[in-house]
């Protein structure tokens, strides 16, 4: 029996979109901050190109912002056209102003897929606006397979914090297919030299009597790299005991190896590091290089956030802590004398 549909969503249905099976046609919502592409843009950029067929990109914004955006994905490998909306009522987006813009672009359209990265902006805006046009949203797929003559698309995406892989298929009576694409599973689209696609312009959506409204953004500054595309990652555990010895510990050894510094939950709840370094289910995911784990036990929520990682170095003093068992190197050893001799090798 069909589940009661939630008040928020009892608006008449728009219009739907029914395309031709056989042409997918992708708009990726091109998620930037001030006019930087997201990354992770990049990698859902590659995925949608596996569709096999057009990918229309969108982007929305602040004049000065959305132009630095299109300069830089006019020639971007995959993209076949874009699309753009102005208005400083985009200029700190939120679901709540995006959402219309999205439904009117979307209803009597073409369009088969709408994919974006997991931004904390698309994570709110992509299933709100699937479930307004009653078709399902499917979250931080890592494999693709469109099959062009039942219109239909399969995905892959991790459960129980990465320990299971679900295989989910959206079949053609699906109008529009909505995913998030988890970056690391998929390589960054890369610029192609003299490229230029075609640029549109779609009026923007008046939302000002929008219950919502942007009041202020604090932003936690780091000189270090970026966690999520960090080449190297060193992360701290529940015994670096306080923000000061969090920082005083791992900081040095994160600046010799250029690396960006994460955490376990435990490290972040306690207080000792920003909630935006925690790797893992409820964190970031990342899959570097290098991630270096001292004193973080390797839970599987933890793990669901960096097990990827190309090449993992641990350091705990518990010779059984299961963060060995996903650990290239293991290092049954105190974090407090290790860490030290490190990063007085690496200054040799
Ligand atoms: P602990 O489990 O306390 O481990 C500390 C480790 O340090 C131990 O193995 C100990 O042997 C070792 N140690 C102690 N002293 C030293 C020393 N001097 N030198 C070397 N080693 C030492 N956790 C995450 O990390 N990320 C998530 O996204 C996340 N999401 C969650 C979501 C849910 C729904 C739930 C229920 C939990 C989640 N957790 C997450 C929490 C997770 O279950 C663990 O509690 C957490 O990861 C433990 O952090 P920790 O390893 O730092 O601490």
């Amino acid at each position: 029996m069909p589940l009661p549909r939630p008040v928020l969503f009892a608006r008449p249905l728009l219009a739907r979109a029914y395309a031709s099976a056989s042409s997918p046609h992708a708009l990726l919502f091109l998620d930037h901050r001030k006019g930087v592409i997201d990354p992770g843009s990049l990698s859902a950029l590659t995925a949608a190109s596996q569709l096999g067929g057009q990918v229309t990109g969108l982007v929305v914004g602040a004049n000065d912002h959305v132009s630095s955006v299109l300069d830089k994905a006019k020639s971007l490998k995959g993209l076949t056209s874009l699309l753009h909306s102005t208005s400083d009522a985009y200029s700190d987006p939120l679901p709540e102003t995006i959402s219309p813009l999205l439904e009117k672009i979307l209803s009597g359209s073409q369009y088969t897929h709408v994919v974006s990265t997991p931004s904390s902006l698309a994570k709110s805006l992509l299933p709100r606006v699937a479930a307004r046009l009653d078709v399902p949203a499917v979250s931080e797929i890592t494999s693709l397979e469109h099959d062009t003559g039942s219109g239909s698309t399969t995905f892959t995406r991790p459960i129980y914090a990465g320990n299971a892989i679900a295989t989910v298929r959206l079949p053609s009576s699906v109008s529009i297919k909505f995913f998030t694409v988890r970056g690391t599973s998929f390589d960054a689209a890369p610029s192609e030299e003299g490229k230029e696609v075609p640029v549109q312009a779609i009026d923007p959506v008046d939302v000002s009597d929008s219950p919502t409204q942007h009041l202020s953004t604090h932003l936690a500054k780091s000189d270090r790299p970026d966690l999520s595309v960090a080449s190297r990652v060193v992360s701290g555990g529940r015994p670096l005991k306080n923000a000061e010895t969090f920082a005083a510990t791992l900081y040095p050894l994160a600046d010799a190896l250029g690396a960006a510094v994460g955490a376990s939950r435990a490290a972040v709840d306690a207080g000792y590091a920003d909630n935006s370094l925690q790797v893992g289910q409820t964190g970031k995911v990342v899959a570097p290089e290098l991630y270096m784990a001292f004193g973080i036990s390797g839970a599987i929520q933890h793990l669901a956030g960096m097990k990827d990682s190309k090449l993992i170095v641990a350091v705990n003093k518990d010779p059984d802590a299961p963060i060995f068992q996903v650990a290239d190197v293991g290092l049954v050893a105190d974090l407090y004398e290790v860490v030290p001799q490190l990063v007085e090798k690496l200054k040799q």
